[in-house]
């Protein structure tokens, strides 16, 4: 007999993207011809080509591995130092921020990553987490025994929502509470928002007065494009002895399907023990890190130093462009057609109000039996989203400029 992880059994069965999954199949499948002209803005997912100087790093590591010479088996762990360095270097000392080169761990994926951490955290831990947010933070606490059961709204028993609405910015207020880990990500997904450096220079001052982690997921930091808005966390005094930082190369350098992240653990971070005596988590998590995981690949790792050449840099730069480009166009349809729109500014989702007393979910249908367009319903991110939906730039210039069209012709 074997015993399951009955934590499992609390989900809630991922309901998002395949209750939309659902609907859109029920639609195509009773609309031939309206499913042709169909267009999906709703997963977040990069769609333009892999940059070429990448692509290039990739072929020329591809054929060092064709070489007995040059061949590479498994590599260290934690990642090459080519590109801990490449990260260190042009991420946060170009910016003035003292990360080293071995307080970064290389990965196959921030959201790996961002359920992973919770393996070097104690049972007990007070979570907060914000809604609407990235579903990845909640499940994973759920899988390890985090929460308890989830209510009618789907909301678990346990964490600490911390609401964001557009009187906040979308960025939550500091809460009475203490809690001992913090989940935040900006530019956010699923709402577009940023956080101001007065914002987070509050959270790390409530996270340093409270002995708190954040967990900051800067997923979206290169579509960043007001300079007054921090990139890292780091940015601000302090964090270093507060924070963890998330990085991904699937949003800027269209690694969705490549694979390949980081993560910031600063030396100086410390948890502690239930004695109390403060522990390091750097060496914790090296040592996970290298128990559970072989390092990612060294073509992968290639292509992501890549990105940190000029060719790679301006490469990226075109990439986010044309990704917001598509926002600023989303944006100005949603508006003209009399919504409220937030977000897609310095992020690739725009968060849209639905009409007055339309729900995230009829929203869905109506965009999709009228304007054939797949959006993703803001309820399925937290009770909070309930009301909203989000749009992703993640398209073709022809797709959107289509979308906003359809947009506009809607009743
Ligand atoms: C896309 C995304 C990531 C990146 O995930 P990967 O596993 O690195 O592809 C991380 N956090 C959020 C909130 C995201 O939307």
């Amino acid at each position: 007999m074997a015993l399951i992880n009955e934590n499992y059994l609390k989900l809630k069965a991922g309901y998002l993207f395949p209750e939309i999954a659902r609907r859109v199949k029920a639609f195509t499948e009773a609309n031939a011809d309206a499913a042709k002209r169909l267009i999906r803005c709703g997963i977040g997912d990069v769609t333009e080509a892999l940059p070429e100087a990448v692509r290039y790093a990739m072929h020329e590591a591809v054929d060092e591995m064709g070489d007995r010479g040059t061949f590479k088996g498994y590599g260290p762990e934690q990642g090459y130092d080519f590109l801990r360095t490449a990260i260190a270097d042009n991420d946060y000392k170009a910016r003035g921020l003292n990360i080293e080169a071995d307080e970064i761990f290389i990965s196959d994926g921030s959201k790996c990553d961002t359920g992973n951490i919770l393996d070097i955290f104690g049972a007990g831990n007070k979570i907060a987490i914000t809604d609407p947010v990235y579903p990845v933070y909640v499940d994973t606490n759920v899988m390890c025994g985090n929460t308890g059961d989830a209510n009618e709204a789907g909301a678990y028993a346990g964490l600490v929502y911390l609401k964001c609405t557009p009187e906040n910015g979308f960025v939550p207020e500091i809460p009475a509470e203490k809690v001992d880990l913090v989940y935040l990500c900006y530019p956010n997904n699923p709402t577009g928002a940023t956080a101001t450096r007065e914002q987070l220079t509050a959270w790390v001052a409530y996270a340093r007065k409270h002995g708190s982690i954040l967990l900051y997921d800067a997923a979206y930091e290169a579509f960043i494009q007001d300079p007054a808005i921090p990139r890292s966390i780091y940015e601000v005094e302090g964090a270093r002895d507060c924070a963890i930082e998330f990085r991904s190369f699937s949003k800027n350098g269209g690694f969705t399907g490549v694979r390949c992240a980081f993560i910031v653990i600063p030396k100086t971070l410390t948890g502690t023990t239930k004695d109390g005596t403060k522990q390091a988590l750097h060496p914790l998590w090296s040592r996970r890190h290298s128990t559970k995981f072989n390092g990612a690949s060294y073509i992968v790792q290639k292509g992501a130093e890549a990105l940190y050449s000029d060719e790679g840099k301006s490469q990226i730069k075109a990439l986010i462009e044309h990704y917001m480009g598509n926002a600023a166009l989303l944006v100005e349809a949603c508006q003209k057609a009399g919504l409220s729109v937030f977000g897609g500014a310095n992020a690739p989702y725009v968060w849209v109000g639905c009409p007055n007393g339309v729900t995230s979910w009829q929203m869905f249908d109506k965009m999709l039996n009228e304007a054939n367009v797949v959006i993703t319903p803001g309820s399925g991110f937290g009770s909070a989203g309930e009301g909203y939906f989000r749009i992703s730039a993640f398209n073709s210039r022809a797709n959107v400029e289509e979308v906003c069209r359809r947009i506009a012709a809607l009743n």
